[in-house]
């Protein structure tokens, strides 16, 4: 096991890569404990975590709304939680968005951690203290900073996932990859074959260092000041695709990231040649690098994105594959890329 750490305004973070859910005890205070969990986790593990009350809510980004809130908060005071119990999200991105988030809220605030189980929360969703809930058609739109205590993640979970789910977990890492380790782009590369045949001890040194890019960004920025915009990569369209299509996050942010490099190389910054070199990667990986949703579906959704400060966006590119660069392009600039784009 190997352990990362974020240092957060209001607490710190322990991130723990390669540890156990069998060993989940060992980080629980001596409190009353609840875990929160979904349906699919709770048929595949739910006897790792029997002795605790649990609260189930359906699998699936739907049930990241105000009303699961509500549902999981009548639970806890059935259940009698008060200032002092602790929270234990056991899931994905959605568990874990969720549970901070009524951590976050209920009594005003009381702790919580996380056993990571999904590819893409564990390389990125349940690292950096963000969480929340989708509202109406907008993703996140409400949530709050906050670090859970500690972050499970168990790589040997891994091996249930869906192939689809390691795909869309690869979204974000080449994602981490493009913006912040030009080496481990080449690495995932050349290690194809781990990949399909899941090696477990190539995918815990993955998932560690892709929780070590993510940690030290936002060690150095959490509340996305700076730094952390970084982070966006591929998501200012990919978000609006994933409006529009049922693609799931990693293949949408797959797509965006494929516009991304496109402006990188109409900018000067990446030349043609690594454009291919990052389209041959993600689709080797399985993910899609091209869409047909209507183009003015797709400009239109980019002015309802929440990162943007009136008429402008802060635009991530990369100056080279390895390296980020957040550029302020007007929304109108980047509807006609978009419009334009192939
Ligand atoms: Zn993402």
């Amino acid at each position: 096991m190997k352990v990362l750490s974020i240092y957060g305004k209001f607490g710190d973070s322990q991130l723990l890569i390669g540890e156990q859910i069998g060993n989940l005890k060992k980080y629980l205070p001596d409190r009353k404990i609840i875990v929160i969990t979904d349906t699919n986790l709770n048929r595949l593990y739910g006897n790792r975590f029997s002795q605790f009350p649990v609260i189930v809510v359906e699998a699936g980004e739907k049930t990241k709304t105000l009303e699961t809130l509500s549902f999981i908060i009548s639970r806890l005071i059935e259940l009698g939680a008060d200032r002092h119990s602790f929270l234990v999200g056991i899931g994905g991105g959605v568990v874990c968005d969720i549970t901070g988030f009524v951590a976050s809220v209920f009594m005003r605030g009381i702790d919580f951690g996380f056993v990571s189980t999904s590819l893409l929360s564990q390389v990125d969703a349940s690292v950096g203290g963000k969480n929340g809930v989708n509202f109406l058609s907008y993703k996140n739109i409400i949530g709050t900073f906050n670090q859970p205590q500690f972050v499970i993640c168990d790589t040997e979970m891994l091996q249930t996932l869906p192939p689809e789910e390691i795909r869309s977990g690869f979204g974000e890492i080449i994602k981490h990859a493009l913006i912040a380790d030009e080496e481990l782009f080449a690495e995932i590369i050349d290690n194809q074959q781990n990949i399909l045949a899941f090696n477990q001890s190539f995918f815990t040194d993955l998932v560690y260092r892709n929780v070590q890019i993510k940690a030290t960004i936002v060690n150095r920025d959490e509340k996305e000041s700076g730094e952390r915009k970084k982070l966006n990569f591929g998501h200012t369209l990919g978000h609006a695709i994933e409006k529009h299509s049922d693609l799931s996050h990693g293949e949408a942010i797959s797509i965006g990231m494929m516009f991304s490099a496109h402006l990188s190389a109409k900018k000067g910054y990446i030349s043609q040649q690594d454009v291919e070199k990052i389209k041959m990667l993600l689709n080797n990986l399985g993910l899609p690098t091209s869409t047909n949703i209507d183009r003015k579906k797709l400009a239109d959704a980019i002015t309802k994105d929440k990162k943007r400060n009136s008429d402008f966006i802060d635009f991530v590119m990369i100056k080279k594959i390895g390296e980020a660069i957040v550029e302020r392009i007007s929304i109108d600039e980047l509807k006609t890329d978009i419009l334009n784009y192939e």
